[in-house]
């Protein structure tokens, strides 16, 4: 059987990790991590996302302020309260929860939070400071997979790395992410050939889709790393289950390690976000951030370009 990768219990030991960092910045320095989520509509996957990351974040000792708009707001309105919220001192990471309803242009959003308050890492600033390997707050989804890779792998250098999916939330940051850890990085998506032969060269394959199931067991070089982002929610004899893209059965038999869904990257994502709600309020306070901390979402600083 291959090593699980479980993400349950790392993300409780780095969430009780950065509970002890918020202590110490409060009792030095007096300042308390605000982490400010907007919900907007009445989604139901959304609002126990939005519940997780506000308990999680009250839990590590953050301070969570949480605003609910209604799915016919306004662009106007949801611009405004992004304002607001730029300029509230108490608030150091503004999350917006996506998807938002259609009368609202996503892109607009996003870059209306102020770059230093954008702990989701899309705000274009921050998209161009991590693709040209300088420090930048980083997309949480991307970060979760590396942290969970150099858990059980170390170094990743000269690893051949395949990431199935090149959305702009997880597929492109992660492939910026692993090239900046020197692996050689394949992009693959909905219009790649042969993608089966293409899993199987990977020392590293992670698959970002949507299609649950989809990466079988053969498409799999044996003893490779697998971590599975996806999460599809699928009926099965009556009940909705969870499942990744990554049809768990027959990979487990393959792969060297592999992350399950549900308790693989998912529980990760949120400790990220309040490891970048942490990062950004040092730097907002101009406090340095601690070394550790530093070190596992950004890596040694900048890519060497060669
Ligand atoms: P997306 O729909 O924005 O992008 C999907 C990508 O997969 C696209 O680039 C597309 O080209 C590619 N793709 C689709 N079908 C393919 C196929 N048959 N072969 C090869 N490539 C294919 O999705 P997303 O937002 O990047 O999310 C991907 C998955 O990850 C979803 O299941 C989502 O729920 C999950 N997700 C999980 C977390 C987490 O915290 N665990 C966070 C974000 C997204």
């Amino acid at each position: 059987m291959p090593a699980l990768i479980n993400g349950k219990t790392l993300a409780t030991r780095l969430r009780e990790e950065l509970g002890q960092q918020v202590s110490r910045l409060r009792e030095r320095h007096g300042i308390t991590p605000g982490l400010a989520v907007i919900l907007v509509g009445e989604d139901p996957a959304s609002q126990v996302y939005v519940r997780n990351k506000a308990t999680q974040a009250c839990e590590a000792g953050m301070a969570s302020f949480e605003s609910r708009l209604a799915n016919r707001v306004t662009q106007a309105e949801l611009l405004e309260l992004i304002k607001r919220l730029n300029r509230d001192p108490r608030v150091h990471g503004i999350l917006v929860q996506l998807p938002l309803p259609s009368q609202v242009s996503q892109a607009q959003v996003i870059r209306a939070i102020a770059p230093d308050k954008d702990i989701d890492g899309f705000h274009p600033l921050n998209v161009g400071l991590m693709a040209t390997g300088n420090p930048s707050l980083v997309p949480c989804t991307p970060l979760a997979c590396l942290l969970l890779l150099k858990h059980q792998l170390g170094e990743l250098s000269g690893r051949h790395a395949v990431v199935l999916g090149r959305s702009n939330i997880v597929g492109k940051p992660l492939a910026s992410l692993l090239l900046r850890e020197h692996c050689t990085v394949t992009v693959a998506h909905s219009r790649t050939d042969n993608l089966a032969a293409l899993c199987r060269q990977a020392d590293i394959l992670v698959a970002a889709m949507g299609r649950p199931g989809l990466v079988r067991g053969d498409w799999i070089k044996p003893g490779a790393t697998v971590i599975d982002v996806g999460i599809n929610r699928v009926a099965e004899e009556g009940r909705t289950r969870l499942v990744g893209d990554v049809d768990f059965a027959s990979a487990s038999q393959v792969a060297g390690a592999i992350t399950p869904v549900p308790g693989g990257v998912g529980p990760m994502t949120i400790a990220c976000l309040l490891l970048n709600t942490l990062h950004a309020a040092c730097r907002q306070h101009g406090v340095p951030v601690p070394d550790d901390i530093l070190s596992r979402a950004w890596g040694d600083a900048a890519t060497s370009p060669a």
